[in-house]
C-alpha cells in the first residue's frame, strides 16, 4: 500500500480515510490518479483532466470514499458487488461495511499490480462479481464459480473467524485473505486456462486440475493433508486440489507484494519490490525473508502472533514465481516508485 499524505496539511493518511483527522479536509480516492484527493466545500474534486468528481453514493453504507463522475453513482469497486444484505439486516450491513473495506483494498492492489479485471457488464458469463452474503439467516459457503465470488460476511466477526481458524487448524485467517484467495481462482481462469501452453506449465507445477474436485474435498476432510505436505505446499488447504494450490499461492503472492510495497514506502525494507522483473525467488530472498522475520519479531515483542506464520520451501517459491511471471506478462508497469 502506498504512503498517502493530505494534500492540504501533509499529515499521514490511511487508505480508508474519508476526512483528514489533522485538518478536517474531506477526502476521496481517485482510482485513475491513484491519489487520495482533497474535496472542496461542495464535496467536489477537480481532477487533472478538469473533470468534477464526487464521492461514491455508498459512503454512508460501506464507507466507500472512491470518486465518481455523477452524484448518486457507484464506483467501480462497489459495482462489482452483485448482492449485499437486505436493508433490514442491520447485523449483515455492519459486516458488509467491513467486507467492502477489504474488497477495496484488494481492487486497489490488483490495479497497482496491473492485474486486469473484467466486470459482469464486459463479460456476463465470466466477469468478476461478488455476492457478499449475510449468514444470519442462512448458511453461506465461501467460494468461486466462473468469476462469481461468494463471501460469508460472518467472517468479518473476530470471534467467529477465530473459531473457524482454530477448528481448521489454520495459522492465518482474515477477510482480506479470503478475497485474495477467491480472486486467485478468477485469475487462474483468465490468465492460465485461457492459454493451453500456460495451462500445461501450470499442471506441471500445481498438478492436474482435471482431477475430481468432489473426491478431493472428501479426501481432504476425511484424511487431512498428506504427511510431509510442508515441502511442496504453502498450507494444508493447498494440498486439497491443484485449484486450491493455485489460489493459495496467488493469495500469498498478493500478501507478499502488498507487505513488501508498504514496507519499502515507509523505509522499513530494502531490496527488490513487486515490480522487479527478476525471479520472484530474488524478491523473496533479498526483501521478503529479512522483512518477514523482522516483522514476526516485532509482533512477538508486542506479545502478538507472528505476522507471517508460514515457511516458504523452494517448491512454493517456484509456484510464487510462476504467478509473478504471469502477472509481469500481463501487468502494465505500475508507478515505479517501489521498484528497486
Ligand atoms: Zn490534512
Ligand atoms: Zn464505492
Ligand atoms: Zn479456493
Amino acid at each position: 500500500m502506498q504512503r498517502f499524505t493530505c494534500a492540504v496539511c501533509a499529515s499521514a493518511l490511511f487508505f480508508e480515510n474519508s476526512r483528514c483527522l489533522a485538518c478536517g479536509t474531506q477526502l476521496g480516492y481517485h482510482r485513475g490518479e491513484r491519489i487520495i484527493a482533497p474535496l472542496d466545500d461542495a464535496g467536489v474534486y477537480r481532477d487533472l483532466q478538469g473533470q468534477q468528481l464526487r464521492r461514491c453514493t455508498n459512503l454512508a453504507l460501506s464507507g466507500c470514499t472512491w470518486l465518481v463522475r455523477e452524484d448518486g453513482d457507484e464506483c467501480f469497486s462497489c459495482t462489482l458487488t452483485r448482492t449485499r444484505p437486505e436493508d433490514h439486516d442491520t447485523t449483515g450491513l455492519a459486516q458488509f461495511l467491513d467486507a467492502e473495506r477489504s474488497k477495496r483494498h484488494l481492487i486497489y492492489e490488483l490495479d497497482v499490480l496491473g492485474l486486469p479485471i473484467e466486470d459482469r457488464i464486459q463479460n456476463p458469463e465470466r466477469g468478476l462479481a461478488f455476492d457478499l452474503l449475510s449468514s444470519v439467516e442462512e448458511k453461506v459457503v465461501i467460494g468461486h464459480q466462473n468469476g462469481l465470488i461468494t463471501i460469508d460476511l460472518a467472517e468479518t466477526v473476530d470471534s467467529h473467524r477465530e473459531k473457524m481458524r482454530a477448528k481448521l487448524d489454520e495459522p492465518y485467517r482474515t477477510m482480506l485473505g479470503h478475497f485474495r484467495h477467491e480472486t486467485g481462482h478468477y485469475f487462474e481462469g483468465t490468465l492460465v486456462f485461457s492459454d493451453p501452453e500456460v495451462t500445461d506449465r501450470a499442471r506441471s507445477i500445481f498438478g492436474d486440475d482435471r482431477a475430481s474436485y468432489k473426491d478431493a474435498i472428501k479426501r481432504h476432510y476425511d484424511e487431512g493433508a498428506p504427511e510431509g505436505w510442508e515441502k511442496n505446499h504453502i498450507s494444508m488447504y493447498a494440498t486439497m486440489h491443484p485449484y486450491e494450490d493455485f489460489a493459495e499461492t496467488f493469495a500469498h503472492y498478493l500478501h507478499i507484494c502488498d507487505t513488501v510495497d508498504t514496507a519499502l514506502q515507509y523505509g522499513l525494507a530494502s531490496g527488490p519490490g513487486p515490480n522487479s522483473t527478476e525471479d520472484f525467488a530474488v524478491v523473496v530472498r533479498e526483501t521478503w525473508i529479512p522483512l518477514s522475520v523482522a516483522l514476526n519479531q516485532v509482533n512477538r515483542s508486542m506479545g502478538a502472533n507472528d505476522l507471517y506464520p508460514f515457511v516458504l520451501p523452494p517448491a512454493v517459491i517456484a509456484k510464487l514465481d510462476f504467478v509473478h511471471k504471469l502477472r509481469v506478462r500481463v501487468g502494465e508497469p505500475a508507478d515505479g516508485t517501489t521498484t528497486a
